[in-house]
């Protein structure tokens, strides 16, 4: 892949905190300003101003911010490299692929590196809408009502700030509270994956590129971004008391073998059809669908690493 880049497109929402100071930081850097190379700041919200493909792309933000980006040099069909240079609340996908956290560092990767990392995305359809692509995964159950939940907290006044600094704990008491106290925890749902048809219940269906989800949970442990395969795991109906057990067991990744209910499979696509659900995809709610059908793109995004 040829480094030398004559123009450089970095992409943000000026609505995130994060995101903004992470400007302040890129804006300020000997590095960014020494490069002599075309810099374009755009808002992931107004692409529409970005007419020539650039040498390459940095895409500044947590993993929806990534997602839009990804969705959006799809469409233009630009093949760039694109360095993450993670200002987000979890940066679940910088966490998987073991880049760093650090603006600096990162910021130095996405400018200087001289290496490439293909990773698989998935395309989704949602009652036969595109849904465009995600980068690590999708479920359907209790993580969108818990991931609604903590959204809505995060923007209540006076509780948005302690909720902000505790992050994955305070997600994780939500979990548990909803795993525990939600009403109609289980929900049936038929899932054909590469043409093997299953019938489930229980209270959450994932389907992955990456093994973790917000919190530090790890439903799907045995799945890697650069295998060509989707992991489909589907958690049991449990009881009150085994509920902890389960959620304990998940947040280490160790629910395959502790729980033999769990349904586990690899696979290229999978079809799922449930009663209308929140599903949530890369951390968003993109809609209450029906019918889910995901397909596994092999070496769909090429990153840029050191
Ligand atoms: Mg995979």
């Amino acid at each position: 892949m040829n480094r030398s880049a004559n123009s450089i497109l970095i992409l943000g929402n000026p609505g995130s905190r994060r995101a903004t100071e992470a400007r302040s930081f890129l804006d300020s850097s000997a590095e960014l300003k020494n490069l002599g190379t075309e810099v374009v700041w755009e808002n992931i919200f107004e692409t529409d101003r970005v007419e020539a493909r650039p040498d390459r792309v940095l895409i500044v933000g947590g993993d929806g911010t990534v997602r839009l980006a990804v969705n959006w040099l799809q469409q233009q069909d630009w093949q760039c490299p694109v360095a993450i240079i993670p200002a987000g609340t979890g940066n679940n996908l910088c966490k998987g692929l073991g880049f760093p956290l650090d603006l600096e560092q990162s910021l130095k990767i996405a400018l200087h590196g001289e290496g490439s990392r293909s990773i698989d995305t998935i395309s989704i359809s949602a009652d036969g809408e595109d849904w465009g692509q995600m980068l690590q995964i999708t479920s359907t159950g209790l993580p969108a009502k818990v991931t609604h939940r903590f959204d809505r907290w995060r923007k209540f006044p006076l509780i948005k700030h302690p909720v902000r600094w505790l992050g994955d704990s305070f997600y994780r008491l939500l979990a548990l509270q909803t795993l525990l106290m939600e009403t109609r925890r289980n929900r049936s749902a038929r899932i054909i994956i590469d043409g093997e048809e299953l019938e489930t219940f229980g209270p959450a269906v994932f389907v992955a590129n990456e093994a973790t989800i917000g919190g530090g949970f790890t439903p799907c442990p045995k799945a890697n971004l650069s295998d060509g395969l989707l992991d489909l795991c589907v958690l049991p109906k449990v009881s009150y008391f085994e509920a902890f057990s389960l959620f304990r067991e998940i947040s280490a990744g160790r629910h395959l073998d502790r729980f033999p209910e769990v349904v586990y499979r690899q696979g290229r696509e999978v079809t799922l059809i449930q009663e209308s659900h929140p599903v949530l995809v890369d951390g968003d709610v993109l809609g209450a669908p029906e019918v889910l059908e995901l397909r596994v793109v092999p070496a769909g995004l090429q990153l840029i690493t050191d």
